[in-house]
């Protein structure tokens, strides 16, 4: 502090004898040089010195006051203390004598007075005394300020702290406790479940339009529609229970210590009042509705909290499944969570073969019927794990469901075409044909067509030694756009069979626009043929069919040698199955050798 600052510190007197007070004033200014000297003559003036002329002015201020002891005792120590919480500092000026030594001298300091100036003074003290009592104010002050500082950014940390702490248990947007705190709510619930024989259960909703509102009227509309759902929840779910924003358009509600018949109903009002609830957009107005998961949290079974979650979870996607806006409860049995668990595992290991190339293909030889000639093989595709070989069946409904089915068609493209340019031809001999199965989407993979026609020019080698197999039902559920990726192929000179032909359809009209060159009979009317004389009349009206359409036939499934006879009679092309040969990952251009039996039974009967 610069001199001349302490000069400007506001000085004031407090003498109810004014000879007094204006000698030390006079001193202060004339021999200090202190420029704001006043002085008033009893305690009252002196706290209306301190009062700001209106309430809303800022505290007048005073940095030291000299008292003069002519009050009592107990007033000085008060006047001491109202100063000090006023932030002035105070000087006390006694007589002469025993009433300020000692113990009243250490009150007096107590009070907040930082020196006492006893009558009479020599003038030459008094200055340096003053100068000394008010850098002891200005200290205290800016001590003071950097506590009030301190306690003010103490007081933020701890309201952030708490905002914090709220934050961490509850959604943002609709103010609904959150996912983590549902989480720790959930074992506390279990516990009580299973040890104090409460029953319970967990909703889980997922709201039916919101992708669609969201899209069309923008965010914020998204916002406001899961906020009116918050509400929903509030006004439906009583404050015992637990409304939670899992997150996007995911909410649950945990009922505690409530029967499943109590759980099930208000999961289906819960339905209701979303459903009749209306969205008002800028461009419309929606209708919502929901589908709810319930999970029982029943207490004779151990149950983690993840667990049930996903239950819910589970459920939920059956609902959806099933046709939205609907009440679903947790059954382990339902396909669509047998098939959800299946995923689970199969997606990590199919993103693994994918990125490593664990997916073999295998080979199964097409033989031709009239002389058991062997130029085709069936690509079929394993996927090797740990040395265990999983068939398709196990694992491509998965890829289906979770979106990899495309990356699996272009694999098995790119290999069976590799495969094939590797086959040393002989010149004498039929080129090798292969056979690809392709899976129900094909035909929306942007890039297979791509691939195809560069993997062709690549290798050189000619589209006739490639046919496509899709399976009946998938063509016929997706039968234009099938349809179309069809004609590409067969344009760029490749083949194509309808796989598993007869399983999927009662009518056959649709093969008279569709254009395949094969038809491949479903192997479960082959199987049994002989044994059941439906299967084999069917057999029979699916060559009769095929050939009026100019198309050839395949039969698999071929297991035996009397069932190759038959099937040879009545004429079908091309057979496959166990009894000319298994899969196998090796190709060779071949007789079949089990078809020396067949020929000979054949030429037996005479045909
Ligand atoms: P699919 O195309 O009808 O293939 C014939 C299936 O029947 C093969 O099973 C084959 O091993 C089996 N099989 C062959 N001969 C006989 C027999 O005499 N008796 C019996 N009981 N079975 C026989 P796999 O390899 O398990 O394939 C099953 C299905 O998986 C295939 O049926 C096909 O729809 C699909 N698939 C196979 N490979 C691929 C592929 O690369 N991509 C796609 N998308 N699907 C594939
Ligand atoms: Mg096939
Ligand atoms: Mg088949």
């Amino acid at each position: 502090m610069t001199l001349d600052q302490l000069c400007a510190m506001e000085i004031c007197v407090v003498d109810e004898d004014p000879i007094r007070a204006e000698r030390l004033s006079s001193l202060l200014r004339d021999k200090g040089g202190f420029r704001s000297v006043s002085w008033v003559d009893s305690q009252e003036s002196l706290k209306q010195r301190l009062t700001p002329a209106s309430p809303f002015d800022p505290p007048t201020p005073l940095q030291l006051a000299l008292l003069s002891d002519s009050f009592a005792m107990g007033d000085v120590l008060s006047v001491c203390r109202m100063l000090d919480e006023k932030g002035t500092t105070s000087v006390l000026m006694a007589d002469e004598g025993e009433t300020w030594r000692g113990v009243e001298a250490s009150r007096v300091f107590d009070a907040g007075a930082v020196d006492i100036l006893f009558r009479p003074w020599s003038d030459s003290e008094v200055v340096p005394r003053i100068s000394l009592a008010l850098r002891v104010h200005q200290e205290r002050m800016t001590r003071r300020q950097r506590e009030v500082r301190l306690e003010e950014e103490l007081a933020e940390r701890r309201v952030m702290e708490a905002r914090l702490k709220y934050r961490v248990g509850h959604d943002e947007l609709t103010g609904l406790a959150n996912r983590g705190r549902l989480e720790g709510v959930l074992e506390l619930a279990l516990i009580k479940a299973q040890n104090f024989n409460r029953p319970g259960a967990l909703l889980y909703l997922d709201i039916d339009q919101f992708k669609l509102v969201n899209d069309t009227e923008g965010h914020e509309s998204g916002d406001k529609l899961l906020s009116g759902v918050a509400g929903i929840l509030r006004r439906r779910v009583q404050p015992r229970h637990l409304a939670v924003r899992i997150g996007s358009d995911e909410f649950a509600v945990l009922l505690e210590n409530t029967s499943s018949t109590v759980a099930l109903q208000l999961a289906e009002d819960l339905r209701e009042a979303l459903h009749d609830y209306r969205f008002e957009g800028r461009l419309g107005c929606y209708n919502l509705g929901a589908s709810i998961g319930v999970a029982l949290l029943l207490p004779s079974e151990k149950l983690e909290a993840g667990e049930l979650l996903s239950r819910a979870d589970q459920a939920c996607h059956v609902a959806k499944k099933r046709g939205r806006n609907r009440v679903h409860c947790y059954d382990a049995a339902d396909p669509e969570v047998v098939g959800l668990k299946r995923d689970a595992t199969w997606v990590p290991m199919l993103r693994e073969a994918l990125r490593n190339g664990s997916f073999t293909l295998e080979f199964q030889p097409i033989v031709r019927a009239r002389d058991g000639a062997c130029s085709h093989y069936e690509a079929l595709i394993r996927l090797v794990e740990n040395g265990e070989m999983h068939a398709p069946g196990e694992f491509i409904p998965s890829a289906e469901r979770m979106g990899l089915i495309h990356q699996v068609d272009l694999w098995v493209v790119e290999a069976a075409v590799d495969r094939l340019a590797t086959i040393h031809q002989v010149d004498d001999q039929e080129p090798i044909c292969m056979s690809i199965n392709l899976s129900a989407y094909a035909f929306r993979n942007p890039v297979l067509m791509p691939l195809l026609e560069r993997k062709l020019e690549m290798t050189g080698i000619s589209p006739r030694r490639l046919m496509f197999e899709i399976t009946e039902t998938a063509a016929v559920t997706q039968l234009e756009q099938t349809r179309e990726l069809v004609e590409r192929m067969r344009t760029l000179g490749c083949r194509f069979a309808l796989d598993d032909f007869g399983s999927g359809f009662a009518t056959f009209n649709y093969l008279k626009h569709f254009p395949v060159d094969v038809l491949k009979i479903d192997g479960t009317f082959v199987v049994n043929m002989l044994k059941n004389p439906t299967d084999e009349l069917l057999v029979r009206s699916m060559v009769n069919v095929a050939h009026s359409l100019d198309k050839k036939v395949i039969a698999e499934f071929v297991e035996d040698e009397a069932t190759a006879v038959r099937l040879r009679e009545i004429g079908v092309d091309y057979l496959q199955g166990f009894y000319l040969g298994r899969p196998q990952s090796q190709i060779k251009p071949m007789h079949s050798p089990a078809f020396s039996g067949v020929a000979a039974a054949a030429a037996g009967t005479g045909s």
